[in-house]
């Protein structure tokens, strides 16, 4: 699938509508979920153009790739979701499945949930 430049992170990534970000680092800004699912719910998403976590996997270079997983630990951090657990989840596509959700927005994102 190619990566639309029309979709809701994209433009909060390049600061055209606001969020509520908690960290940004070079290669990722992570930002509170508009609906939370958990009493912390982050979406830790990737500044550059990626459609999904395996075209990111796929794709990305090695330095976006580490620096992007270094991300979860800082989140994990400031949140303070160590002790509790948290859970990670990347949606890909429109796969659906009892009260799993599809992918909504085609910029790859990782879910922080935790709390
Ligand atoms: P997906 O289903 O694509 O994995 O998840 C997309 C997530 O983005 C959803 O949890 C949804 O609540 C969140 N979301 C959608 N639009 C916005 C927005 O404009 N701002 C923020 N902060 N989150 C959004």
């Amino acid at each position: 699938m190619n990566y639309d430049k029309n979709n809701v992170f994209y433009k909060i990534i390049h600061k055209e509508i606001p969020a509520d970000i908690v960290l940004e680092g070079d290669h990722y800004i992570a930002i509170k979920d508009i609906n939370p699912r958990t009493p912390v719910h982050i979406l830790l998403i990737p500044k550059g153009n990626y459609v999904d976590y395996e075209d990111f996997a796929s794709n990305a270079t090695p330095e976006e790739i580490v620096n992007f997983h270094r991300g979860i630990g800082r989140i994990v951090e400031m949140m303070n979701l160590r002790s509790g657990g948290f859970k990670l989840l990347s949606n890909a596509g429109p796969f659906v499945y009892q009260y799993i959700e599809g992918q909504q927005v085609m910029h790859m994102h990782l879910h922080i949930l935790g709390g």
